[in-house]
């Protein structure tokens, strides 16, 4: 069996969101991919060295709010890249990059489009025993899980409120576009009820 953590890179650094794209370009020099993270160290975006250049020649100074306004992608480093392979977020992996955690939910890796289809040329898809599949089948739940297990999810953080929300394949599309966002799904009784805010 294969598993993300087989198939990740490890080729990644932690940026914090109030660093200047300068100093965040300093740090990505060696590495090919950066995790944003905001002051909750949560993360908020993965960029690559050449989103970081452009940010830099379009004079953009705040990584937190000038960065492509992206969700994240997050799966467990013993998940089977069977089970990733058979998500219904897939379709959004292949357009971003899913963030690889570990059982204390560290980031240790980022599993790319390029790795995904390096395991589906490779043959090994479609191998016995996808032990996750109950979990995936109709619903995305697995928050449960240790991170270790954990399947692909997608998070968007809101920038009213900076919770976490959780979103499912379908409303991944409604972030992407421009129509109506969804409630934010802070629980907080204090927090007014409101609708997910994107970065400006
Ligand atoms: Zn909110």
């Amino acid at each position: 069996m294969s598993f993300v953590k087989d198939y990740m890179s490890r080729d990644f650094k932690i940026i914090r969101g109030d660093f200047s794209p300068q100093n965040a370009m300093a740090l990505l020099t060696e590495s090919s991919f950066g995790v944003i993270e905001n002051a909750d160290q949560q993360a908020i975006c993965v960029v690559t060295i050449s989103e970081i250049k452009a940010a830099i020649a379009q004079r953009k100074t705040d990584l937190m709010h000038d960065l492509p306004d992206k969700y994240i992608l997050q799966v467990g480093q013993d998940v089977e890249m069977q089970a990733v392979v058979d998500s219904p977020l897939l379709t959004t992996l292949v357009e971003t990059n899913a963030l690889v955690t570990n059982g204390a939910n560290d980031i240790v890796g980022v599993l790319t489009k390029a790795e995904i289809q390096q395991f589906v040329n490779g043959g090994k898809s479609h191998e016995k025993g996808v032990t996750l599949e109950a979990n995936l089948n109709g619903n995305l739940g697995g928050a449960e899980l240790a991170g270790d297990f954990r399947p692909l999810m997608a998070y968007y953080i809101c920038r009213e409120c900076r919770y976490r929300n959780t979103l499912d394949a379908e409303q991944v599309e409604v972030i992407n576009g421009t129509t109506n966002l969804p409630s934010c799904q802070n629980p907080d009784p204090a927090v007014q009820p409101h609708v997910l805010k994107r970065s400006r």
